[in-house]
């Protein structure tokens, strides 16, 4: 099972993924909670390129591929052989947020960062993505009581605009496939979205 946690910055994903992975294990189930860009030494190594607020310079395009080649090493290295397993995997932002933030945040275009991460993923899917959805001025304030100290990375510095172009992007993803992307509505109170997630996620493993 392959779960995905999705939405802008500040929107509550990480909070949600640590509590449903910890209820999952007390539930007796093996769970593997990783990240993106990262989950793995080459992504980590990848998402330092990415994240750091010095690289000005970086191309749109570049920006894109890089996120892809972490997203290729993470499947291949991690996500498919504990799949195999058996295990849960609970992901902190996936292929959504390249067709989000690279395709309609720089205007690469949803179509391309959907080609390029095909072949980045290799047929690999999430079974559920959880879309958290939040106006943009409440999750710059979560943003910024978060960050306070450690700072904003370089994508989170980007203007109002670009967070909703990329908000705009994971709702018309949503409502192409309501089944395999469920929206949260991320302004509740954490124990009613977890709550809620918990009764996803089981129904998932009925199945
Ligand atoms: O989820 P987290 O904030 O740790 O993600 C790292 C950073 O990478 C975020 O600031 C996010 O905006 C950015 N990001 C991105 N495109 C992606 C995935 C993450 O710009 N495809
Ligand atoms: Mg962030």
């Amino acid at each position: 099972l392959f779960i995905a946690f999705e939405g802008i910055d500040g929107a509550g994903k990480t909070t949600q993924l640590l509590r449903i992975a910890a209820w999952l294990e007390a539930q007796g189930f093996a769970v593997v909670v990783t990240r993106e860009p990262g989950g793995t030494r080459i992504g980590d190594a990848v998402r330092a390129i990415l994240l750091d607020p010095r690289h000005q310079e970086m191309a749109p395009r570049t920006e894109a591929l890089l996120y892809a080649a972490s997203r290729a090493q993470h499947v291949e290295e991690l996500i498919r052989p504990a799949l195999m397993r058996g295990e849960i995997v609970l992901c902190d932002r996936f292929v959504d947020a390249s067709i989000a933030y690279q395709g309609a945040g720089l205007g690469l275009g949803e179509a391309w960062v959907e080609a390029l991460n095909d072949y980045a993923l290799g047929g690999l899917r999430p079974d559920l993505t959880l879309w958290f959805d939040l106006d943009w001025a409440t999750a710059r304030a979560r943003l910024h009581a978060r960050a306070d100290g450690r700072g904003l990375d370089r994508v989170e510095r980007r203007d109002r605009a670009f967070f909703e172009r990329v908000a705009d992007a994971f709702e018309r993803l949503w409502q192409a496939d309501p089944q395999a992307r469920r929206r949260i509505d991320a302004s509740r109170t954490p124990e009613e979205i977890e709550q809620e997630i918990r009764a996803m996620v089981w129904n998932l493993i009925q199945q």
